[in-house]
């Protein structure tokens, strides 16, 4: 079975709410979509964890939540290191690619708030083994303004300077969630590949979140990947219908668009409240790729998009 690699799940949220005891990857979760012994069902070997904090968590409670998530992963993999991995370099990406016993784990934040308009926040984070920031969820924060706000600014001063310390770093920056200004804006600004971790295409399901095609030429030319993501409302114009026939055919148009190097999975598993018919939970992962090899996908190609782009990627960028 070909190794997963998923681009955005809110499964550390999720965990976050349980009591002490039960916030652990390695219990099975029956309610949440993903846990341990199902990401092994499905050969998922690279989960990238969303550091995902609500709007009424801005600031400096979003901080402290979000430690707290990365928390969770890192007492993890106290408990278990033959299990857990976390992925701080391109080192541990090797690790990744050549180990297939370890579940590798990646911190990215959703939406920057929790910085606090401060980029020595931005060390800190980097040194607790943050190495991915979408700069907006849907509102507006420091850095710039999400698609919920319906404006045209692009990024603010501090957003630019996010941005550019990003890059110096060796962190990825994800343009999921912002605003088609700060989109166009962050693109041209960062020298590194960028990435939306999950969306899909506007073209098949015309969705606020998701890309049209001249966004998705600009992700190819930028070297960078789109992770299709699961959300029922963004597979399909009726999200009541959403299945896993309407995930095949985001691939394919995305696979099209940018070829097959720039496409990934982001599923939003247990960040999404609705899931599509036959992607309910993450051990469905290999059903997904089993019906695009059915399609005549090349295994070279179903590497890629499983697992090989992210790694690329992130190869690419993180030091
Ligand atoms: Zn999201």
């Amino acid at each position: 079975m070909l190794p997963i690699a998923d681009c955005h799940a809110d499964t550390l949220s999720r965990l976050l709410l349980l009591e002490d005891d039960q916030m652990s990857l390695y219990l099975p979760q029956p309610k949440h979509h993903s846990d341990y012994p199902r990401m092994r069902a499905a050969n998922l070997r690279l989960q990238i964890f969303s550091i995902f904090t609500m709007p009424y968590e801005a600031g400096h409670y979003g901080a402290v939540r979000s430690l707290q998530m990365m928390q969770i992963f890192r007492e993890d993999i106290r408990k278990h290191p033959d299990l857990f991995a976390l992925i701080e370099s391109k080192a541990d990406l090797a690790q990744a690619e050549q180990n297939p016993d370890k579940l590798y784990g990646l911190f990215s934040m959703e939406g920057a708030s929790p910085l606090c308009g401060d980029l020595k926040m931005l060390e800190v984070f980097y040194r607790q083994g943050l190495r991915a920031i979408g700069l907006t969820w849907n509102h507006r924060n420091e850095l710039g303004d999400g698609l919920g706000v319906g404006s045209n600014y692009g990024l603010t001063p501090f957003g630019r300077e996010v941005v550019q310390r990003m890059n110096a770093l060796g962190m990825v920056v994800d343009l999921a969630h912002i605003n088609e200004a700060g989109f166009w804006e962050a693109l041209e600004l960062s020298k590194d590949p960028v990435i939306v971790s999950h969306a899909n295409a506007k073209a098949l399901c015309n969705h606020r979140r998701n890309l049209n095609d001249e966004q998705l030429k600009a992700i190819q030319a930028k070297n960078g990947f789109v992770g299709l993501c699961f959300a029922p409302s963004f597979l399909n114009n009726d999200a009541s219908l959403a299945s896993i026939d309407d995930a095949v055919r985001h691939v394919e148009y995305l696979c099209e668009q940018m070829g097959p190097d720039h496409v990934a999975f982001g599923s939003d598993y247990d960040g999404i409240e609705q899931v599509p018919r036959g992607l309910e939970t993450v051990d469905r992962f290999p059903d997904l790729v089993e019906r695009l090899r059915g399609l005549g996908y090349s295994e070279e190609n179903l590497y890629k998009i499983c697992f090989g782009n992210v790694l690329r990627v992130y190869q690419d960028i993180l030091k």
